[in-house]
């Protein structure tokens, strides 16, 4: 039998939801199904999620998809997943000793303050800076929430815990872009730190052994016939994969619940002297590719903000109309720190603010001013991303993300950055992303090439020079970022 009908089956766990979609190569979804996760918030500025639940929600959604196209065709599975979410469980019981700790999770803040003298060989190790965000930290409160490390205990990120679920206990494995977001991995020897893991405090033996992303991972017997798990990625590296940006210099920069832009670097480590990350792209065939990426934790959730808590629309699509019925912000910004600013500023403590408010202030004013904190956030990394890497490198950015869909932000966004700004045909980067590493891995894709040629664009946006406020919105911007961190508590 030819090729020509093979399936991917991907499972993209995010933060919000979980999803399964089966992919052909054109990269056309066929079947998929989802099932929204819930967050808990037990205390300010904890973020918890059920990691039993996530479990159960992939079986479901992968039986969903299943039955909706039939197994013959499938030839494996590929994962991708948010990042950095933290599960550690016991291989006796197979259960989680504590909840998931999501990305978001800032209740290491404090000990991450005292890493602060030792960030430069953070850096230099793990490529990442000491902040919450990453696993590690996170691994040792639990290890301390249950009164100490015991024999048996394995730790992961959410594709490793569903690897081991998947393969019934067999397989404790992650694959090299997971692992480079502990904060326990050196992304230069491509090892677990032994450093590291005294610095932090976790025994190096619960940590799950690190492979390519395209590798076969192990066997799932779960389903009607035998499935091999033929590649897993985290997100936004899976989405850069997805958007195919192979070249040094290429970006590919998603609008989802936060926003995280990555930018190919090649082949070496390139170490940020303007606080971005450096991070593992993807490894194929034991060559690594790296990328700097910026982190920012708060971009779609905004408009989740004006939508949910101040009930100025009922659709995050309305957002577009509301902020475009007036003709500027009227000297109103809009900072969506919620959880603090990532990158460049990494500011734990800071949180959002409107200012310039004055009496003629409306909700368009307000919506306007969220929206066009996209183009400022993106500009903020982008500048950072030029001063690492040379002012020629960045020719147009490759958008995703279910705020892309939004063109006046498209718009903004080239305008404040001052190049083209691509939106993709294909909406799902991030899932096709892994999916097409899978084909990869199954021999069906012979190389890049074969992704490259399934990339369509659907719009570019092109910067504009005229627009009145340019300079004067992003000046602003940069005054309020100032006053927030003035304000942090
Ligand atoms: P995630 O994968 O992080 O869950 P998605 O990529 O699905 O996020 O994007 C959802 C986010 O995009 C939500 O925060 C939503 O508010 C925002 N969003 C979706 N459509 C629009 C739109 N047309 N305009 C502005 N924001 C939008």
């Amino acid at each position: 039998m030819s090729d020509d009908g093979k399936l991917i089956l991907a499972i993209d766990q995010g933060t919000t939801s979980t999803r399964a979609l089966i992919f052909d190569q054109n990269g056309q979804v066929r079947a998929q199904a989802q099932k929204e996760l819930p967050i808990s918030t037990p205390h300010s500025g904890w973020v918890e999620q059920d990691a039993k639940q996530i479990w159960e929600d992939v079986v479901a959604v992968c039986r969903d998809v299943i039955a909706k196209i039939g197994i013959d065709l499938i030839t494996g599975i590929g994962i991708t997943n948010q990042r950095e979410t933290t599960i550690v469980w016991d291989a006796k019981t197979g259960e989680p000793v504590y909840n998931a700790i999501v990305w978001q999770d800032r209740r290491t803040a404090d000990f991450c303050k005292s890493l602060k003298t030792e960030e430069g060989i953070i850096q230099k190790r793990t490529g990442l800076l000491a902040d919450p965000y990453f696993s590690a930290t996170k691994i040792r409160w639990i290890l301390d929430h249950i009164g100490g490390y015991r024999e048996d205990l394995l730790f992961g990120t959410v594709d490793s815990y569903l690897l081991w679920k998947l393969t019934e206990g067999r397989v404790h494995a992650t694959d090299i872009t997971n692992a480079s977001r502990t904060m326990l991995f050196n992304i230069t020897t491509h090892e677990w730190d032994e450093d590291q893991c005294n610095l932090i405090g976790v025994p190096r033996h619960m940590l799950p052994k690190v492979h390519d992303n395209c590798h076969t991972f192990g066997q799932t017997t779960l389903f009607e016939k035998p499935l091999d798990i033929l590649a897993m990625a985290g997100d936004q590296q899976a989405a850069t994969f997805g958007q195919a940006c192979f070249e040094k210099g290429m970006v590919k920069s998603t609008y989802g619940t936060g926003c995280f832009a990555l930018m190919n670097t090649g082949e070496h480590v390139v170490i940020s002297k303007n606080r971005l990350l450096s991070t593992i792209v993807w490894r194929i065939n034991g060559k690594a590719t790296y990328a700097l990426e910026g982190s920012i934790f708060v971009a779609g959730a905004a408009i989740q903000f004006l939508r949910d808590n101040l009930k100025f629309f009922n659709h995050a699509g309305d957002s577009q109309t509301l902020a475009q019925s007036v003709a500027d912000t009227d000297g109103v910004v809009f900072v969506p720190s919620f959880t603090g600013l990532g990158a460049p500023y990494w500011d734990p403590d800071a949180r959002g603010a409107v200012l310039g408010l004055s009496r003629g202030t409306t909700t368009a004013h307000i919506t306007r001013a969220v929206l066009d904190a996209q183009g400022y956030q993106t500009r903020d990394l982008m500048n950072a991303m030029v001063a690492d890497m040379g002012s020629d490198v960045l020719k147009s950015i490759r958008v995703d993300g279910g705020l892309v869909a939004n063109d006046y932000v498209c718009q903004q966004i080239a305008n404040q950055t001052g190049v083209d700004i691509d939106r993709p045909s294909n909406a799902e980067a991030t899932v096709w992303g892994v999916a097409a590493m899978a084909f990869l891995q199954a021999g069906i894709f012979k190389g890049l090439d074969d992704i490259t040629g399934v990339y369509k664009r659907d719009k570019q946006f092109l910067p504009r020079d005229d627009i009145q406020n340019k300079e004067s919105g992003y000046n602003d911007w940069a005054k309020a970022i100032k006053a927030i961190q003035s304000f942090a508590r």
